[in-house]
């Protein structure tokens, strides 16, 4: 005889948790868009162990009000869409309500956060099975802190596969440096066993933008790329390009952004490629920092739990829109410019001609 049952709140948790929380840098890459969703200008991060022991983040968004923040810690809660409406065009990192809830299950964790308005400040933490949430006043200035313990303490199958104190770091890190090449507006600092790792300050021009990515992707990087920003068909990319003449031997130096959100993206990676076809060796990799921008209602971001995926609705116009004007940005440099290291970024600024036509390759 079948003996069903339903799971405690915190089993149920717990095994949503093995989707979004792999490792240290998956906890900290939720933590950091939630931080971001709330506007903040300031995130402060605090490892410890490579995440495994501590993961603490600060920032100074919105803030959450006393009866918010036993909800943030249950399942299927979110402050970010409402409807089916609002999820085609979420414009949100988050929107799935759930990794506060999966974290929680699989950690100690202590949140605390004021509003604006709010004379105090609370802190919750939750416990038992049924992940009841306790309240208690705290001080905090506006903002949140979320603080991350002992990750994986109570799955010791999960906490097998945490690999060596530097490898989580470094993928940690890896984290933190895709989400701070995405939001130069917001300053960002990465401490690992208290010592400071990044101090990213706020880049409003171009020319701290182009400083962050230095220090983010390296000199030689920024010294060898070309700036490109093109708009056409309600499509913008900007970014920078390395030359043919800084490629990889991996493709270890190419972040793709999607309406902020970075992605890996069969028909993205097609496309760039095939703008490099001509000028790039056999099994040479390109390195480029790109934004794609394009109305949120014509990219599908609930396609999987982590969100790495995207669902063009119209492909072809974005495969052909960033091949041309990849291909138009590389055939512009002037070719005494290609092989010395010490050019200087350039501007390309261009509307990329005849987007819109079909593209055979696949
Ligand atoms: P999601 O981000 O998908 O909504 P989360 O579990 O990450 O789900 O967070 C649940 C809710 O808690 C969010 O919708 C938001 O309202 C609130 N929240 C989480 N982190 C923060 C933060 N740092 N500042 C303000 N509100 C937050
Ligand atoms: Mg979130």
């Amino acid at each position: 005889m079948n003996q069903i049952h339903k799971l405690s709140a915190r089993l149920a948790n717990q095994i949503a948790a093995g989707e979004v929380v792999e490792r240290p840098a998956s906890v900290v890459k939720e933590l950091l868009e939630n931080a971001l969703d709330a506007g903040a200008h300031k995130v402060v991060i605090q490892v410890e162990a490579g995440g495994v022991k501590r993961i603490l983040i600060r920032d100074d968004g919105t803030g959450m009000g006393k009866d918010d923040l036993p909800l943030s810690l249950s399942r299927h809660a979110t402050s970010k869409i409402e409807s089916l409406d609002d999820l085609e065009a979420v414009a949100t990192l988050g929107f799935r309500g759930e990794a506060l809830a999966s974290i929680s299950s699989v950690s100690r964790l202590l949140l605390s956060s004021k509003t604006s308005d709010a004379e105090q400040a609370w802190q919750v933490v939750t416990e038992g099975r049924d992940m009841d949430a306790k309240l208690s006043p705290v001080a905090h200035n506006q903002g949140t802190t979320v603080e991350v313990r002992d990750l994986f303490f109570n799955t010791p199958a999960r906490r097998k596969f945490l690999r060596k104190e530097k490898t989580e770091f470094n993928h940690l890190e890896e984290v933190v440096k895709r989400q701070a090449l995405s939001r130069f507006d917001v300053s960002i600092d990465l401490t690992h066993n208290g010592k400071a790792v990044h101090m990213l300050r706020s880049a409003p021009t171009l020319r701290d933008k182009e400083q962050r990515v230095a220090t983010l992707c390296g000199k030689l990087f920024m010294e060898n790329a070309v700036q490109i920003d093109v708009e056409a068909s309600g499509l913008k990319l900007w970014g920078w390009v390395a030359l043919p003449t800084f490629s990889r031997s991996q493709a270890d130096l190419q972040y793709f952004y999607v309406n902020g959100r970075v992605i890996r993206d069969r028909l993205v990676t097609h496309a760039v490629k095939q703008a490099y076809r001509d000028v790039l060796y056999h099994g040479r990799h390109p390195a480029f920092v790109l934004y794609l921008e394009l109305d949120p209602a014509l990219v599908d971001v609930n396609v999987h739990p982590t969100k790495h995926e995207v669902r063009f609705r119209d492909g072809r116009l974005v495969h052909d829109f960033i091949f041309r004007s990849l291909h138009k940005a590389l055939a512009d440099v002037r070719p005494e410019d290609m092989g010395g290291a010490n050019i200087n970024a350039q501007t390309i600024t261009s509307t990329a001609d005849g987007v819109g036509e079909s593209f055979t390759g696949s």
